[in-house]
């Protein structure tokens, strides 16, 4: 009974109010365990089994003892959702994203405090003071240790978190192979099952019928009659491909079915500006919807609440919805068991397809969930063995890579955990990857890794390590020291550099996303590397290793250059035969790491700051130069900014002189009077603040 939980009133009432009365099994096994009484536990449970009443338990006892509450999530999309969810109970809550600034100081007047492993490891490079007074740390997800861009980060900003304040770890995983290894890591109780609120029918769909689990059947072996099966029988169905295209196309076939239009495609139709958005409205339009990451946020979420709400009967989508985002449903299908990999096709982790499995079940809604594997041409009885029967894989540690120590080798030092090459092996040799592989030596890569940033003047001494001003700057940042090796050695090396060279040296960087090379891409790239020769830095002959890679590099800097050029951001898209989203995620990007590089030549005191800070406003507001000076108004982006120029009114000053009527018949009165009054205002304000420039550029 939650009444019995040694927690006050107010709490009990919150759980209360959710219709929670009684535990269920694995809650009751983590209170017996001690997570109200500041024990570590982990907890390995299946998806959707109660795991966060599990951490707010922990919270909620550490916030009453006087303490604090840091939540680390996995993707930053779910921090404000969890943020939302834990402000029906009796604590102050706050998130932290984005990058570090002043005001992130401020929240630790706050209980509990939500944030991505990145953003906590930035708060304790960044020295706040806060974080040395968190008395329990939540890891949600922690088997993605497992997870080779994100998993050495998140292991080692657990380590770095105990050794500041040794809080109480209540660590949540999916249901591994080795959840007992964590538990040994963290001193903590394992609490691990496979009790689920809803029961679970698991099954190979082949030759026309799926065979469950628990010898019971369904009709069809493809999605169209899987996913009318769940229909017809009052459910909904979740159906997982492997591509963004697969996940568009299943849509609108199964659209063209018609499963009765749901109310917001005309919502998005009237919002969409892209392509894709319009396919997505049609797809409404027929009662079924698609889900990526290449679509808009605001699309995904509206996705996500017309499934809640029950308003459409199937979600198309790739396996990021499994990850995080809570929209159970009756029936999962799970279309493609293979995916693409850099080496080819390549079957996906038993882990991966028993998270998307989970999704399937809504508690007090479906009598049971039903999840489907199509097995397609593939083998029916190894798939049934492998996913069905089968355990999850267990989870290693990926903190052995040159790229993992390079990063957290530099914090390390940077931020006072370690000051010699024993100190920094010595902390290492408390993190996951030491407890999963005592025997390991890891002194040969980190030798490496620290000849590296002593050659990149990042770090310097021998016996007695110390970071440089630039290595702490770098670690600050949160930049991959490649990265900041590379832009620091570009912008020494540049002559008379353009726009275009700093974006080419963001662009080439690790801590830039990839875009892939088409066909005929590379020819492109190269003529366009031959007519801008003067502004690239350090290229590369075509007979080096890594000119492919640099070719790739290259197309997301054409990318950018063709968005500074006040190209249109679909036409973008077109033109590379990209999504619309992967454009703004590139712009987001480089915009962070031109401001890393502004910091970065002004700590080498390099003549071309000007122009890296030009560029940077060029990529925040996709404008060519000669706009820099009207979008600093508020409420004037780019296509505001060039109607203006157009019309002869070019800069702020001319803005301030202009009859107020031709403003308003450039830009309707309501905007016009909107801008003039800011104008008017903005007289000494020279630097806008990054938030509203985003702000700005989303509304152009
Ligand atoms: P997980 O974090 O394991 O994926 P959630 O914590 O999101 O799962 O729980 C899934 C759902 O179950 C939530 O809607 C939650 O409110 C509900 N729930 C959790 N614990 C209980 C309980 N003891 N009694 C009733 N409902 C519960």
């Amino acid at each position: 009974d939650v009444r019995d939980l040694p927690l006050g009133d107010d709490a009990v009432e919150a759980f209360l109010a959710d219709g929670v009365e009684s535990l269920y099994p694995p809650q009751e096994e983590a209170v017996n365990a001690g997570v109200a009484d500041g024990e570590n536990v982990v907890a390995a449970v299946p998806t959707a089994s109660g795991k966060t009443l599990i951490a707010e338990i922990g919270m909620l006892s550490a916030v009453e003892d006087g303490g604090k509450a840091l939540y680390v999530v996995p993707l930053r999309a779910l921090a404000s959702e969890k943020a939302d969810a834990f402000r029906r109970l009796p604590v102050d809550v706050a998130v932290s994203t984005g990058d570090y600034d002043e005001r992130d100081e401020q929240l630790g007047d706050n209980d509990v405090i939500v944030a991505t492993s990145e953003k906590v490891d930035s708060l304790v490079r960044n020295g706040v003071s806060w974080v040395r007074d968190v008395s329990c740390v939540v890891t949600d997800e922690v088997h993605l240790i497992d997870d080779p861009d994100r998993g050495p980060t998140l292991e080692v900003t657990m380590a770095k978190l105990r050794r500041l304040s040794d809080p109480q770890f209540v660590a949540l995983s999916a249901t591994v192979a080795n959840a007992d290894e964590f538990a040994g890591w963290l001193d903590a109780v394992l609490v691990e099952s496979d009790w689920r609120p809803v029961d679970l029918k698991k099954g190979v769909a082949v030759d026309g019928t799926v065979e469950f689990d628990d010898g019971t059947t369904a009709e069809g072996d493809d999605v169209e009659t899987l996913v009318r099966g769940a229909v017809d029988g009052g459910g909904q169905a979740l159906v997982f491909v492997n591509s963004r295209r697969s996940a568009e196309a299943t849509a609108e076939s199964l659209a063209s079915l018609g499963f009765g239009a749901s109310g917001v495609g005309h919502e998005v139709r009237d919002s969409a500006t892209t392509e894709t958005g319009e396919r997505l409205a049609n797809c409404l339009e027929g009662g079924v919807a698609f889900h990526h990451a290449g679509l808009r946020s605001e699309h995904r979420e509206a996705v996500e609440d017309v499934f809640r709400s029950r308003d459409i009967a199937a979600i198309c989508a790739t396996p990021t919805l499994a990850a995080g985002v809570n929209v159970p449903a009756r029936r999962v299908v799970v279309r493609d068991h293979m995916r693409y990999s850099d080496t080819g096709m390549e079957p996906l982790p038993v882990l991966e397809v028993h998270q998307m499995f989970g999704r399937a079940g809504r508690p007090g809604l479906d009598p049971h969930g039903e999840a489907v594997l199509v097995a397609g041409n593939a083998d029916a009885d190894e798939l049934r063995e492998k996913y069905v029967e089968g355990e999850p894989e267990p989870v290693y540690s990926k903190l052995a890579s040159r790229k993992a120590l390079r990063t957290h080798v530099l914090s390390t030092v940077a931020s006072g955990f370690a000051s010699s090459r024993e100190g920094v092996l010595d902390f290492l040799g408390a993190t996951f990857y030491a407890h999963q592989e005592p025997d390991a030596d890891l002194s040969g890569t980190v030798d490496d890794v620290l000849g590296f940033l002593r050659d990149a003047e990042m770090v310097e001494g021998d016996d007695e390590l110390t970071a440089t001003d630039l290595g702490h700057t770098v670690s600050r940042l949160y930049l991959d020291p490649l990265s900041a090796e590379r832009i620091v050695d570009k912008i020494r090396k540049a002559d008379d550099p353009t726009s275009l060279t700093f974006l080419e040296a963001v662009a080439h960087t690790p801590d830039m996303y990839r875009l892939y090379l088409r066909k005929g891409d590379d020819e492109k790239m190269y003529g366009f590397a031959q007519d801008h020769e003067d502004e690239l830095v350090n290229q590369p002959s075509e007979f080096d290793r890594g000119f492919e890679d640099w070719l790739a590099s290259l197309k997301t800097a054409v990318v950018l250059h063709d968005w500074t050029d006040e190209r249109d951001e679909e036409r973008i898209a077109e033109k590379h035969d990209v999504a619309p989203g992967d454009v703004r995620t590139r712009v987001e990007r480089a915009d962070w790491l031109l401001y890393a590089a502004e910091s970065l030549a002004e700590l080498v005191d390099s003549p071309h700051q000007r122009v890296v800070h030009e560029t940077r406003l060029r990529v925040q507001h996709g404008v060519r130069d000669e706009l820099l000076d009207l979008v600093r108004v508020r409420g004037v982006g780019r296509v505001r900014a060039r109607r203006l120029y157009e019309a002869g009114i070019e800069t702020r000053d001319d803005l301030r002189g202009v009859n107020a009527d031709r403003v308003a018949d450039l830009l309707g009165p309501k905007t016009a009077e909107r801008v003039l009054d800011e104008v008017g205002r903005d007289e000494d304000a020279d630097e806008m603040d990054a938030t509203a420039s985003v702000e700005q550029t989303e509304q152009s």
